[in-house]
C-alpha cells in the first residue's frame, strides 16, 4: 500500500491510538484511543503531521493523494452518521482541529460549525426546531473562519477583533449586555453582516460550498503551524519546528442547543495541589472555548452533579476508567448535548510541581503505578518547588488585620511571590531585565504573554477560571499564579488596577498567594517552605507537615534505587550539616581558600604570601595552622565519619592581596611594611591569564610549607575528632595535576604529615591522598596519575574551560549566541559537554580503574547538581556526584532516575544470562 496520511476513529473503533502521537498528534491519539476504549467519541478521522511536511513543501497546498484520502474518509464518516457535508436535509457539520505531538494549548487554530450555509443552516432550523442554536452556530463559525482562514483576526492585540465590534454593535442597538440575549433574528442578521465585513475587507465573499470551507480549514490550521505565537511557543518549550501539526476533521456535536446542552474542561485530579478530585469547570448552554475564554465565568464541575446528575455520574466514571487506562492524571474536554455526553480530548494533565509530585507519590499508594515509574515522573528541578519560600504567615496576618487584603481569586499556582505590578507582557519582560521583580496583571492572559508571563515572579488575572490560559500556563511554568479576581477592575490605558475603590498603579508592591488565592497590596515577606522548615530550622515536626511527608517518600524511593552516592561541595560546619540534613553522603569538595577569608585569618595569611624568606614564612602558617585546624575540626564533627575531601590551596596568591592603592597601604601599615613593597609584591604576582598560572598544586610545590601547614591542620583536627570518638575519613586532593610528578611530591608531604601526626598524638586514623582531575593533560595521562592518586574528583568546571579553550568568566559574550546557534546544544558550564568533556572524563575513568581498580572517581565540578550531567556521571559509572547543599535532594532524584532511565531493559526477565553483568557496562549504551 501507498503511504496512508489519514486515520479514521470512532463509531465503533479507531485506525489509531494513543502511541501514534507522532504521526496522529496528540489530540488525534488520544481521541483514537478514546473510541477504541468505548468512550462516547464523535467520529472523524486525523490527518497525519507527515502531511504538514509536504504542505509546507508543495508550497502550502494539500496534495492530491492526500486530498483523495481526505474525500475517502468524509465518505466514510457521512455513511457512518447518515449526514453529508452540505447537504440540504440532513447536513453534517465538522470541527477542523490542530494537534501537534507536544500539547501547545491555545496556541493553533480550531474551526468549529463547518458545513454551515444558508441552505444547510435552513435545513438545520427545520430539522431541530431551534433557530437560535442554528445562528449561533453560524454566526461563530463566520467568525472563526474570518479570522483564521480569511485572516481577519488582529494582529496587534490593542485592535479590536472586527466581527467582536459588530457584535458590541449590536448589543448597543439592541440594548442588551449578554452575547445570551441575542435572538435567533438578532444572530442571523450579525451572520450577514459578518459576510458583508469579509466582503469589505477581504474583496472575497464567503465560501459557501462546504467542500472550499473545508480545504480552506484544513490549509489554515496547517498553516496555523507556522504563526508566531505557535513559533514563540515552540521556541520556549524546545520543540522541533519539523514535528508538524496533525488536523483532525470531527462531527461536532453541540453545546449550545439549550439548557440541556454545555461544554466543560476537567482535570481527574486537582492540576494544582495534586489533591485527588474531580477538577473541572463547564458552562451550560455554551459552545467550544467559551468555558477558557473567561467571557462567562464558568461553574466548578460538582455542580454539574445539580444540573445534569446524569451526565455528572458518567463523567465520574470516565474519570476513574481513564486514570486507570493511561496510569496518569488527565485533562479532558467534553460536551454534553442535550443530555448527552460526548468526549472531545484527553491528554495526560499539565501540573504544577507539587502536584507532580503528589500525583506520583499518591498513584503509588493507589497502586496505580510502580516507585520507579512515579521517580521517573518526577523532573529533578520540580523538586524545587517544595524548597521554594512561601509567605511567613504572621506577617501575611498582620497584612490581612491591617486592611491589605485586596481581593481572593483562584489558587491556580501555588507559592508565594512578591513584586511590583506591570500591565502586559513586553513591560514584563524589561522591567525583569531590569532586574526589577513583577507581577504580571492582566484581565486575562493569552497566548501572546507567554514571554511575560515567564518573566514575572507571578500572574494575577481579573477574568477565567482554573482552567484558563492564565492557570495552565502558570503551572506547566511552575510560577504562582492567582486567577480569576471578578472584583479586579484594570485599566491597561490608565495602567491602575482598583479593587473596591483602593488603585494601584503600574510599579506599586503587591503580593500574591498562589496557595491560598489572596491578593495583598504591598510586600509580604516570604519564609522557609515547609521541608526547610522540617529539615534545616528544625521548627516543624514531619507529621505536621504534608508536603515534607511526600518530599521525603520521594526521596527514600530515591535512595533505593540510585546507583552513584551524593556528596556537597560545602567549606563550613553549617553548610555541611545542611547538606547532611538534605541527605549529602560526604563532602566532595571543600575548598579551603574560602577560610583564609574568614575572621583573624586574611592577615596571617597576607604575611604568609608577603613573606621574604622561608622562616618567614613558616611563621605565618604557624598563625595560620591552629585557625585551619579550627575550621576542619568543626566540619569533620559535623559529618561524623562521612568522608571529607579537603583540596589544598587552589586560586593565585594575588587573589588575596588588594589591588586598590588605597588598601595596600593600609596592609602596609598593618604589617608594618612599606607601601613600596606591597606594591612590588602585588605586580610580581600579577599574571596575563591567572586560570593557567601560579595556582593550585604549583603552589605547593614551589612553596611545600604550605601543602605541609594544610596537611598538619587536616590531621591535627582529625586526630583531635577522633579522640572525641567521632570517626573521620579525611581525603586529602590535590588540584591542577597534569603530571603524576606533581602529585608524587605533594603526596610525598602529605604522607609525611600523617605519618608524624598519628605518631605524636598516638591514634591511627584513614585517610586517602588523591586529586582532581581538571586539567586535560591529567586526563589523558589517568593511567600514570592513578599510580600515586587513591582517587579522582573530577573538576569538570576548569576541565570545560580548558578543553574548549573558554574562560567562563569571559564568555559571556559569545557563549549565549553560541548556543543559540546550536554549535552547543546548552551552556557547556552548566551542562556536561558530553562529546568533547565527558570523552575526556570516561578515558580517565578507564585508564584510572586499569591502573588501580578500586580507585573512588566523583565528580565535584557545578556539574555535579545537574540533572543530565549526573546521568552522564551515572552512565561512565562514577562513584558519586558532588553539588551545592541545597541541590543534594534534586541530584539524589536525579541519580535514580538515572539508574531506573538506563537500566538495561531485560535484566529481570530473561532467565539466560549472558554475561554476567555489571551495571557499568551499560555505559557504553548511551
Ligand atoms: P485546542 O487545541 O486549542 O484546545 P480544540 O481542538 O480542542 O482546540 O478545540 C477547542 C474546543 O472546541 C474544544 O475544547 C471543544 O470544546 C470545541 N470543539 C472542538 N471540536 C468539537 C466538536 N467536534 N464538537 C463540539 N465541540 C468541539
Ligand atoms: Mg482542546
Ligand atoms: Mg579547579
Amino acid at each position: 500500500m501507498a503511504n496512508k496520511y489519514v486515520y479514521f476513529f470512532g463509531a465503533g473503533g479507531a485506525e489509531g491510538n494513543k502511541d501514534m502521537k507522532n504521526l496522529l498528534g496528540g489530540k488525534g491519539a488520544n481521541l483514537a484511543e478514546m473510541a477504541g476504549i468505548g468512550l462516547p467519541v464523535p467520529p472523524g478521522f486525523t490527518i497525519s503531521t507527515a502531511v504538514c511536511d509536504l504542505f509546507y513543501k508543495s508550497r502550502k497546498r494539500i496534495p492530491d493523494e492526500v486530498k483523495k484520502e481526505v474525500a475517502k474518509n468524509l465518505a466514510r464518516l457521512e455513511k457512518a452518521l447518515g449526514q453529508k457535508l452540505g447537504d440540504t436535509t440532513n447536513p453534517l457539520l465538522v470541527s477542523i482541529r490542530s494537534g501537534a505531538r507536544a500539547s501547545m494549548p491555545g496556541m493553533m487554530d480550531t474551526i468549529l460549525n463547518l458545513g454551515l450555509t444558508d441552505k444547510t443552516a435552513d435545513a438545520l432550523v427545520a430539522k431541530t426546531g431551534n433557530p437560535r442554536f442554528v445562528y449561533d452556530s453560524y454566526r461563530r463559525f463566520v467568525q472563526m473562519y474570518g479570522d483564521v482562514v480569511l485572516g481577519l483576526k488582529p494582529v496587534n492585540k490593542d485592535d479590536i477583533d472586527p466581527f467582536e465590534e459588530i457584535i458590541e454593535a449590536k448589543k448597543a442597538e439592541r440594548g442588551i449586555h449578554q452575547d445570551t440575549d441575542l435572538t435567533a433574528d438578532d444572530l442571523k442578521d450579525l451572520v450577514a453582516r459578518f459576510k458583508e465585513a469579509i466582503k469589505e475587507k477581504t474583496g472575497n465573499r464567503f465560501p459557501d460550498d462546504p467542500m472550499k470551507q473545508l480545504w480552506g480549514a484544513i490549509g489554515a490550521v496547517f498553516s496555523s503551524w507556522m504563526n508566531d505565537r505557535a513559533i514563540a511557543y515552540r521556541k520556549m518549550y524546545d520543540i522541533p519546528e519539523s514535528w508538524g501539526t496533525a488536523v483532525n476533521v470531527q462531527t461536532m456535536v453541540f453545546g449550545n442547543m439549550g439548557q440541556d446542552s454545555g461544554t466543560g474542561v476537567a482535570f481527574t485530579r486537582d492540576a494544582a495541589t495534586g489533591a485527588n478530585i474531580f477538577y473541572g469547570e463547564y458552562l451550560m448552554n455554551a459552545q467550544g472555548e467559551d468555558v477558557v475564554a473567561g467571557i462567562r465565568t464558568p461553574l466548578p464541575i460538582s455542580e454539574l452533579k445539580k444540573d445534569d446528575p446524569k451526565s455528572y455520574a458518567q463523567l465520574e466514571k470516565i474519570r476513574h476508567a481513564l486514570e486507570k487506562h493511561y496510569t496518569d492524571m488527565m485533562d479532558i474536554e467534553f460536551t454534553i448535548q442535550q443530555g448527552k455526553l460526548y468526549m472531545l480530548q484527553c491528554r495526560v494533565g499539565k501540573r504544577t510541581a507539587f502536584a507532580a509530585i503528589k500525583i506520583a507519590v499518591d498513584m503509588v499508594g493507589e497502586k496505580l503505578i510502580s516507585e520507579k515509574e512515579a521517580l521517573s515522573r518526577i523532573e529533578p528541578d520540580q523538586l524545587n518547588q517544595l524548597l521554594r519560600p512561601i509567605f511567613d504567615l504572621k506577617e501575611k496576618e498582620v497584612a490581612i488585620k491591617g486592611g491589605r487584603l485586596l481581593v481572593k481569586g483562584l489558587n491556580a499556582g501555588p507559592g508565594a511571590a512578591t513584586g511590583r505590578i506591570v500591565f502586559n507582557s513586553v513591560d514584563a519582560e524589561a522591567w525583569e531585565a531590569k532586574g526589577e521583580k513583577v507581577v504580571l496583571t492582566r484581565i486575562e492572559t493569552s497566548p501572546e504573554d507567554i514571554k511575560g508571563m515567564n518573566a514575572a515572579e507571578g500572574i494575577l488575572t481579573a477574568r477565567g477560571g482554573m482552567t484558563s490560559h492564565a492557570a495552565l500556563v502558570a503551572r506547566q511554568m511552575g510560577k504562582v499564579c492567582v486567577a480569576g479576581c471578578g472584583e479586579l477592575v484594570i485599566d491597561y490605558g490608565k495602567r491602575t488596577m482598583s479593587v473596591n475603590g483602593r488603585v494601584l498603579k503600574e510599579g506599586d508592591w503587591i503580593s500574591i498567594d498562589g496557595t491560598t488565592g489572596q491578593v495583598i497590596e504591598g510586600k509580604v515577606n516570604t519564609k522557609p517552605s515547609e521541608v526547610l522548615q522540617v529539615l534545616i530550622e528544625k521548627t516543624l515536626a514531619p507529621a505536621k507537615a504534608p508536603v515534607y511527608q511526600t518530599f521525603a517518600k520521594v526521596m527514600a524511593w530515591a535512595d533505593k534505587y540510585r546507583t552513584l552516592k551524593i556528596r556537597t561541595n560545602a567549606d563550613q560546619p553549617d553548610q555541611s550539616a545542611n547538606a547532611v540534613a538534605f541527605g549529602a553522603e560526604g563532602i566532595g569538595l571543600c575548598r579551603t581558600e574560602h577560610m583564609f577569608f574568614g575572621e583573624g585569618k586574611i592577615g596571617p595569611m597576607r604575611e604568609m604570601i608577603l613573606a621574604d624568606t622561608v622562616e618567614q614564612r613558616k611563621a605565618a602558617l604557624a598563625k595560620l595552622l591552629p585557625l585551619q585546624r579550627k575550621d576542619f575540626a568543626g566540619i569533620f564533627e559535623v559529618m561524623a565519619g562521612r568522608p571529607v575531601t579537603i583540596r589544598t590551596i587552589d586560586p593565585p596568591l594575588h587573589e588575596f592581596l588588594p589591588h586598590e592603592e588605597k588598601e595596600q597601604r593600609e596592609v602596609a601599615a598593618q604589617m608594618g611594611l612599606s607601601f613600596e613593597k606591597v606594591k612590588e609584591r602585588v605586580d610580581s604576582l600579577h599574571e596575563f591569564n591567572p586560570m593557567l598560572g601560579f595556582r593550585g598544586c604549583r603552589l605547593g610545590i614551589i612553596y611545600p610549607e604550605i601543602t605541609e601547614m594544610q596537611a598538619r591542620a587536616i590531621f591535627e583536627a582529625a586526630a583531635a575528632t577522633r579522640k572525641k570518638g567521632i570517626n573521620v575519613e579525611p581525603e586529602v586532593m590535590i588540584p591542577l595535576v597534569g603530571n603524576v610528578k606533581e602529585l608524587g611530591l605533594q603526596e610525598k608531604i602529605v604522607r609525611q604529615v600523617a605519618e608524624a601526626v598519628m605518631k605524636e598524638q598516638g591514634i591511627k586514623f584513614k585517610y586517602l591522598v588523591g586529586t582532581m582531575i581538571e586539567i586535560p593533560r591529567g586526563a589523558v595521562t589517568a593511567d600514570e596519575i592513578a599510580t600515586v592518586a587513591e582517587f579522582f574528583s573530577f573538576g569538570t568546571n576548569d576541565l570545560t574551560q580548558m578543553t574548549l579553550g573558554v574562560s567562563r568568566d569571559d564568555a559571556a559574550r559569545f557563549l549565549v549566541p553560541y548556543v543559540e546557534k546550536e554549535i552547543y546544544a546548552k551552556d557547556p558550564f552548566e551542562v556536561l559537554d558530553r562529546g568533547g568533556v565527558g570523552q575526556l572524563v570516561r578515558m580517565a575513568v578507564e585508564k584510572g580503574r586499569r591502573t588501580r581498580p578500586g580507585i573512588k572517581l566523583g565528580i565535584c565540578g557545578e556539574h555535579g547538581g545537574d540533572p543530565s550531567s549526573i546521568e552522564f556521571c551515572h552512565l561512565v559509572g562514577l562513584n558519586y556526584v558532588s553539588c551545592s547543599p541545597f541541590r543534594v535532594p534534586i541530584a539524589r532524584l536525579a541519580a535514580a532516575r538515572a539508574a531506573i532511565l538506563n537500566a538495561p531493559k531485560t535484566a529481570d526477565k530473561k532467565p539466560a544470562k549472558a554475561k554476567a553483568a555489571k551495571p557499568k557496562k551499560s555505559a557504553g549504551k548511551r
